[in-house]
């Protein structure tokens, strides 16, 4: 049941078509696993936090420095030092004291990853790196949940939704992790692409609108053009054996 205030709180959501008291209550009770409280965690974290997504895990194990403010927004230089999931905490929690929000400092790795994703409806992807990002595909794949896969180069962004075996996994999209290397970034890049992240999670927890399955949405910053590819299973995927 939603409380008075927060009946407020989301009445202009709840006017859009199909929405109303029930899909609220529905995210209410949804649980979001978020990897990565950086640049698209930030904006991720926040727009599934304002919508009442009801749970939230936040997971970071990194802490916040002053060339990560140019664009992760859920810090500022006062939490400088302290952990980033921790951190993201305290600010969701100021933008709505009506939701619960789990702070895990844990590095996700193989042997942690089904225990920290535990009995989450979604993973939002918003990680910096491909080890870490196949980790996440092959649970969300074991778990049977889908995983919101996004990135960020400069002013240019990715994203798709990701869903085995109504989709391919990231493993077949992305065979071989590109070399890690600091790359540059304008902080409204990971602003669109991690908003767009929240808005396919809560298509999919709302049951509302279409998500980005089967596709992968390039957006070009310099151009403004919004370009989408269509994805393939890759039959001998060591992920997801082309499912
Ligand atoms: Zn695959």
């Amino acid at each position: 049941m939603l409380t008075e205030d927060e009946k407020k709180r989301y009445t202009r959501q709840m006017m859009m078509e199909g929405w109303g008291e029930a899909t609220q209550e529905k995210l209410k009770a949804m649980k979001v696993f978020i990897a990565g409280a950086g640049g698209l965690g930030s904006p991720a974290s926040i727009y599934l936090t304002v919508a009442g997504i009801g749970n939230i895990v936040l997971c970071d194990f990194d802490a916040p420095e002053l060339s990560n403010l140019n664009r992760q927004i859920l810090h500022d230089h006062t939490r400088i030092g302290i952990n980033k999931a921790i951190s993201g905490k305290m600010t969701l929690e100021k933008l709505n004291p009506n939701i619960r929000v789990t702070a895990v400092t844990d590095k996700i790795v193989e042997d942690n990853v089904d225990q920290l994703v535990a009995d989450a409806d979604i993973i939002m992807d918003c990680m910096d790196n491909f080890p870490t990002r196949y980790i996440l595909n092959d649970c969300a794949i074991r778990k049977h949940i889908p995983m919101v896969y996004g990135s960020i180069w400069g002013i240019e962004g990715r994203l798709s939704f990701i869903h085995v075996p109504e989709t391919p996994c990231l493993k077949c999209i992305f065979e071989e992790a590109p070399p890690k290397e600091v790359f540059p970034v304008l902080g409204a890049t990971p602003g669109v692409i991690g908003s767009l992240q929240a808005l396919e999670a809560v298509k999919y927890l709302t049951g509302i609108g279409r998500p980005l399955k089967n596709k992968l949405l390039v957006w070009e910053g310099e151009t403004t053009q919004f370009r989408t590819f269509p994805l393939h299973k890759n039959p001998s995927c060591p992920s997801c054996g082309g499912r």
